[in-house]
Order: structure tokens, then C-alpha cells, then sequence
């Protein structure tokens, strides 16, 4: 077993490596899916940045989102016209780049009159209401048939269709009464989008080998030239000087320039809202949906969703105002909220409070807004740069707003900005690079001889290669190589996994806590498959690798539970007995 010195290897070498740089072109501060991309941009123009991530990658809003790489109807009805084309062009970007992890997904919107809601609809285009209120068909076909324009220009996504009300409720059933029809369009969804945040980490850092990203490392502190981090697992503190720092902190942007400089004007940049999810095991709605997603409105005309997840079912969200954007839970009248939500359109659904396997939230940053209705506050992005002053030697790029699906556009922009401020010229698109697992990755047709060639050359089963692909895109190749190294074992409980499957992504996925193996580098916490065993199983694996002391191992487990307990609702989890030794690996396993 590995002492704790030797194994803490990747976070040594990189801690080590940022002692040795006293002054940076740029420090990126937020590892969210804005500040990652934005790193990925510059190393790929060869700059050698340096990112900071106070908790884990993706740990956040980027880990909170609904999961849909989509397009937006609903912000077409608020004229935001350039947003949705926007975001049409990169959801179809992100399908070809990152086909791993990106797919169509079919949707249904389910629509209570034909002509409703067009006085309402244009009150809200001319800004005359922000009061979101029922939309009829002829608004959505009319918000659908531009989108099929736009997805026509940028991508092959199938034209929309609308369906009258036998056609409706042959194919749902179970809709209730108010559903007079219903439209069809495809958008996308994404599977993992905390690992392809990871990936173009990982991508960034090999086309520019100085580029430098760490996690569990916060801004604390500014004088003048000199930026305090600290190590917040360990408590170390270090300095570093930057010529332009990026604020990237999204809900905590205000913080940070604070943080940055005391004597920086009041200027209030941010005015974030909460949204929480639900994983429900409910087979009756998962056999319902049958792979589509419904996008609804509720009883109080707020746009919801739900789709199929990992044999579940994800369904949210709530859109509630917050000034504090740390540690944000779902609360109990939330799910509650989102519960009458999903009656709304299926009433006869029973489902009970132990059917919701998983819960997660997150704090949009949006712009800071007076809009009473916290739906028609612009999910657009912008850049805000402050010029240096006194006590901030340097430049500060703020990034405020933004989607998930518009990451890249995000990103490049921002460093187009950063670039200028530099006197550097843009050398790389991103717009047509593959990200991580999904470089080479074979076509629908090539797919099946492939996965074939692989399961000869590694000698693993097609249903586990597949399975590999799934989860890892064409890395799984990284993977297998791997796992071929030592003797290999399924996990006890949870067999679809195997131990050096995990031991891969410990040692090569800047995994610092049990957490962020569970929760961002596997589905196994979002897909509600975790239980007790799994948990001190994949522990005693972490712990095996760190070679952390049994009472270490132990408190980490502990600590993880209490964490999934509160942020997840997985305090169910607690009844079972907890077991010191189940915290390690047995002997015959470890040496086998
Ligand atoms: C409920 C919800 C649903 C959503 N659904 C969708 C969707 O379906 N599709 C879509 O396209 N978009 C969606 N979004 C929007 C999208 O997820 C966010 O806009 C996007 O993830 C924001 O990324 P970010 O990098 O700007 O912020 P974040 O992901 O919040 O990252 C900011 C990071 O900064 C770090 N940080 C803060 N202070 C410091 C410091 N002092 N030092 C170091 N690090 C620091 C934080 O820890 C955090 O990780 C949704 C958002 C939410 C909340």
C-alpha cells in the first residue's frame, strides 16, 4: 500500500509546480463550466494560465443544471432572438464535439388551447408584462418553427410537429384533462456534464503543458500585485501575481471583486436564483415518458421539465431568488413544489416522499435584475471589465450570466477579450474541436465493428466495452489500458463497476474526495444507486490509493455521508450500521 506522501502524487506535482510561478499571464478563479472554458481557450492559444477552483470542478451551478442542452424556446417569447440562435448553433456543436456524452432528445410539450396565451405572449415580447402565463399552440409552433430554421441552418435535428387531441392522448395517456394538444421537437440532453467539464481540463492542459488547473484552491485575498490562495483541504497558502485575473465565480462574482479590492465601487453584477431537482424512481412515469422529455408549464405557468435518467426519472426545477449561493439544498416545500408540478400533468401518478432517490441545487447567475418575475431575467452572458486600482494592481474580467449549452461561444469570447488585454492573437477555433472521449469517436454505423475490435483487443466483453464506451467516450481505450495493468475485480456491490475502473479515475482525474468520485466523476450518486457498501467500497479504494490510516479512511466516509445527507437529502442512507473495517480494501483483493 502506498504511503500518503507518494500517492498524493497529481496534487503534489501541480501544488509544486504553482510555488514555482510567481507571476501568471492570466489567473482563471472558478472552475464552473464558464471559467473551464474560458482555460481551455487560452492554453489552446498557447497562453499559460493558471485556474482555481475553490471546491471540485463542475461543483456548482455547472453541476446543477437541468441537464438539457437546449436551444431555450421559452426566451423567444422574451425577444431574446440572438440567445436561442446562439444557442441552437452550439447545443448542434456540441452533438457533433462531444458525442459521448451529448444527445437528441426528443420532446413534448403538452398545450391546454390553441390560440391562448398570444395577447400575453406579445405583452411580454413588447416588455409590456413580465407575468408568464399559459401558451397556447400557434405561440409554440410559432416559437418551433424558428427554431427549426435556425437547427436547419446549423444542424439535421427532425422539424417539429403538432398533434391534435386524439393523436395527443394516444401517445400519453395519462396527461390530464386540461391537454387539448400537444407539440413534438427534438432538443438535447447531456449525461455528464461534470466529466466533460474534466475532459477540456484535460484537453486544455495537454495542448499547452504550462497551463495549470487546480481544484480545492480559493482566492482569499489581495494587496496590491500579490493574490493569496489557499489550499482549502490542507490550509496552505500561497502567492501569486497576475497580469489579468478572471473572475469566472458565477453566483459569487460580487464576492470575489470584493474579495479583490475593498475600495472597488459598489457595483452589484450578479442576482442569482436557487433551482433545485429531483431523482424519482416512479417505473409507471419512466414506461410513460419512454425516452421522450415533457416540457411543461405548471399551475403557475413556469416552464418545468422531466426525462428519463440513468432508468429514473429527473424532474425540476424551482427558480427562487438567494443572496447567499453557498451550500443552497433542496428544501422540503420545494419538492413539494415540484411534486403538484409533475400531478399538474400527470394526476394520477402516486409517487411518496421515498420514491425521491436524490435531490440537487444550484444558483443560476444571472444578471443582477429589478424584474419582478425572476423567469424574464435574461439567461444572456456578458463581459464586465474592471480596469485596475488602487489596492488591485491588475485587470479583473468578470463573467456574468450564461448558460450551459453556450460555454463555448462564453469562452471564446471571454478570451478574445483576455487575448487583447495580453496583445496575443487567437491562433485556435474551438468551434468544430472534439472534446475528450469524443475525438474519433465512430459514427452510428462504424460503432458496432469498433466496439467489436475493441472487445477483441483487450479481451473484454462487447456488453462491458459498450458499457466503457458509454461512460468515457473513446477514452475508454485510456481506461482499458489501465485496468489491463493489475488484476481486476467488480465491485461487491455494485458490479457494473469494477475496482481498477475507479482506481483509473482516482490516480488520473484529479479526484480529491470521495464526493468527487461519486457525485462528478460517475453517475453513481445522480442515478440513485448509492447505498452504504458502495460507498465504503469505493472509499476503501480512495483511501488504498492515498494511503490514508484507517481512522482517516473512516472520518473521510463519515464526513462524505454527512455532506450527501444534507446537499443531496441521501440521509436515508444513515440507518445502516456503519462498519470501520468494510473502509478498506480486504487483503485478498488488494493483492490479487
Ligand atoms: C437549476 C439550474 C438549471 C439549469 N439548467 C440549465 C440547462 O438545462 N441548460 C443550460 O444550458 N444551462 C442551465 N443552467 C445554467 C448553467 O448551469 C449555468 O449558467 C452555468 O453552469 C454557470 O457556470 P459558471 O461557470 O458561470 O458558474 P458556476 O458553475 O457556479 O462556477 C463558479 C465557480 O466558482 C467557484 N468559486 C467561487 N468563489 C471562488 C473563490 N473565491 N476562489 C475559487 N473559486 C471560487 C465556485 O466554487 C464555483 O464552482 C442551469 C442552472 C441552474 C442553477
Amino acid at each position: 500500500m502506498a504511503s500518503e506522501s507518494s500517492r498524493s502524487d497529481d496534487r503534489e506535482a501541480r501544488l509544486a509546480r504553482l510555488r514555482q510561478i510567481p507571476r501568471t499571464p492570466v489567473l482563471i478563479v472558478g472552475g464552473g463550466i464558464n471559467g473551464i472554458s474560458t482555460f481551455r481557450e487560452l492554453a489552446l492559444q498557447g497562453i499559460p494560465v493558471v485556474m482555481v477552483e475553490k471546491g471540485d470542478w463542475c461543483q456548482a451551478a455547472s453541476g446543477a443544471l437541468s441537464r438539457m442542452i437546449h436551444g431555450g424556446l421559452r426566451y423567444l417569447e422574451t425577444g431574446e432572438f440572438s440567445l436561442v440562435k446562439e444557442s441552437v448553433r452550439e447545443r448542434d456543436r456540441l452533438l457533433k464535439n462531444a458525442p459521448h456524452y451529448v444527445a437528441p432528445l426528443r420532446t413534448t410539450v403538452p398545450i391546454d388551447s390553441w390560440g391562448g396565451g398570444l395577447l400575453n405572449a406579445g405583452k411580454r415580447f413588447l416588455r409590456l408584462t413580465e407575468k408568464p402565463s399559459r401558451r397556447g399552440a400557434l405561440v409554440i409552433k410559432t416559437g418551433l418553427t424558428l427554431y427549426d430554421a435556425w437547427s436547419r441552418r446549423f444542424g439535421n435535428m427532425p422539424k417539429h410537429q403538432l398533434h391534435n387531441q386524439p393523436q395527443t392522448r394516444q401517445r400519453w395517456p395519462g396527461f390530464a384533462d386540461w391537454v387539448k394538444c400537444s407539440a413534438a421537437y427534438y432538443d438535447a440532453w447531456i449525461a455528464a456534464p461534470e466529466r466533460l467539464g474534466f475532459e477540456l481540463i484535460e484537453d486544455a492542459e495537454r495542448a499547452e503543458p504550462a497551463a495549470l488547473a487546480l481544484n480545492y484552491l480559493s482566492v482569499e485575498q489581495c494587496d496590491g500585485e500579490k493574490i493569496t490562495l489557499r489550499d482549502t483541504l490542507r490550509g496552505e497558502t500561497f502567492s501569486l501575481k497576475a497580469h489579468v485575473v478572471v473572475n469566472a465565480t458565477g453566483a459569487w462574482i460580487d464576492r470575489l471583486n470584493g474579495t479583490l479590492s475593498e475600495s472597488l465601487p459598489e457595483r452589484k453584477l450578479i442576482g442569482g436564483t436557487k433551482g433545485s431537482h429531483l431523482i424519482l424512481h416512479c417505473p409507471a412515469l419512466l414506461q410513460m415518458l419512454d425516452g421522450e422529455m415533457v416540457y411543461y408549464e405548471n399551475q403557475e405557468g413556469r416552464v418545468c421539465i422531466m426525462f428519463p435518467w440513468y432508468g429514473n426519472v429527473l424532474v425540476g426545477s424551482t427558480d427562487i431568488r438567494v443572496d447567499n449561493p453557498d451550500d443552497v439544498v433542496c428544501e422540503k416545500d420545494e419538492q413539494s413544489y415540484i411534486l403538484d408540478s409533475l400531478r399538474f400533468v400527470f394526476p394520477h401518478l402516486t409517487i411518496k416522499e421515498e420514491d425521491v432517490l436524490y435531490t440537487f441545487s444550484g444558483v443560476r447567475p444571472l444578471p443582477a435584475s429589478h424584474a419582478a418575475s425572476n423567469g424574464s431575467i435574461s439567461r444572456n452572458h456578458s463581459l464586465v471589465l474592471l480596469p485596475p486600482l488602487a489596492g488591485r494592481d491588475f485587470t479583473t474580467l468578470c463573467l456574468v450570466g450564461g448558460k450551459w449549452t453556450t460555454f463555448r461561444q462564453f469562452g471564446e469570447e471571454a478570451a478574445d477579450r483576455v487575448l487583447k488585454l495580453l496583445g496575443e492573437q487567437r491562433k485556435v477555433s474551438t468551434a468544430d474541436l472534439a472534446i475528450g472521449g469524443g475525438r474519433d469517436f465512430p459514427s452510428a454505423t462504424r460503432k458496432p465493428g469498433w466496439l467489436k475490435a475493441l472487445s477483441s483487443e483487450y479481451g473484454v466483453s462487447q456488453t462491458r466495452v459498450s458499457q466503457l464506451v458509454s461512460r468515457y467516450g473513446t477514452r475508454a481505450q485510456a481506461v482499458m489500458n489501465f485496468m489491463r495493468l493489475q488484476p481486476d475485480h467488480p465491485l461487491h456491490a455494485q458490479p457494473d463497476w469494477s475496482q481498477n475502473e475507479l482506481r483509473f479515475l482516482i490516480r488520473h482525474e484529479q479526484v480529491q474526495t470521495l464526493e468527487d468520485l461519486l457525485v462528478r466523476r460517475t453517475p453513481l450518486a445522480i442515478s440513485g444507486q448509492l447505498t452504504l457498501p458502495l460507498m465504503a467500497e469505493v472509499n476503501a479504494l480512495l483511501a488504498e490509493d492515498r494511503g490514508w490510516s484507517p481512522e482517516k479512511s473512516a472520518q473521510h466516509l463519515t464526513d462524505t455521508l454527512s455532506r450527501l445527507a444534507a446537499l443531496h437529502g441521501l440521509g436515508r442512507l444513515y440507518p445502516v450500521e456503519m462498519n470501520k473495517e468494510s473502509c478498506h480494501v480486504s487483503q485478498s483483493e488488494s493483492e490479487a
